[in-house]
C-alpha cells in the first residue's frame, strides 16, 4: 500500500528560521512559498534524494499547527507516504481499525491528502497522499 516517504513535514514559528538553517547552513536550494489555505499554513520545501522537507508555519492560531506548537514546539510535525490510490487505501486501514483525523482534502499541489491519528500509528501523526503512476514518471 505504501510505496515511498513522499515527505517529513517539520513545524516552524517562521519559514525565514528554517531558510536559515536547510537554505543557509545545508545550503540546500529553497522551494516555493505555498500558502495551504484548507491546512492553514503556509509551506516551503527543500528537496533532499527524492524526499521533501516541508517546512510548516501556521497562518492563523486555529491552525493545527498553531496547536502542535503551543503544546510541543517546533520540530517533527508528520511523516507522509505516498499511495497510488487513497481512497482505496482508506477502506483497506478503517478495515484494520485505524482511526482518521477527518475526511481526505486537497494538500500541497493539488493532491488528495488524509491524516491517519498519531493514536492509530504508534504516536506519530502520518500523512497519506494519493500519487498517481503517471506523475511518478514525471
Ligand atoms: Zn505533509
Amino acid at each position: 500500500m505504501l510505496k515511498k516517504i513522499d515527505h517529513i513535514g517539520i513545524a516552524v514559528r517562521h519559514l525565514a528560521d528554517a531558510a536559515a538553517v536547510y537554505g543557509g547552513a545545508f545550503g540546500l536550494e529553497a522551494g516555493e512559498i505555498e500558502t495551504i489555505p484548507g491546512q492553514k499554513v503556509r509551506v516551503q520545501k527543500f528537496q533532499i534524494g527524492g524526499i521533501r522537507i516541508e517546512f510548516l508555519e501556521p497562518i492563523s492560531d486555529d491552525s493545527p499547527v498553531s496547536k502542535f506548537l503551543a503544546k510541543r514546539g517546533e520540530g517533527v510535525h508528520h511523516l507522509c507516504y505516498a499511495v497510488s490510490d487513497l481512497d482505496q487505501a482508506v477502506r483497506e486501514l478503517k478495515s484494520h481499525e485505524m482511526a482518521f483525523t477527518g475526511e481526505p482534502v486537497i494538500g500541497s499541489d493539488g493532491k488528495p491528502i488524509i491524516f491517519i491519528h498519531p493514536g492509530s500509528a504508534n504516536g506519530v501523526l502520518i500523512e497519506l497522499v494519493e500519487e498517481r503512476q503517471a506523475e511518478q514518471n514525471s
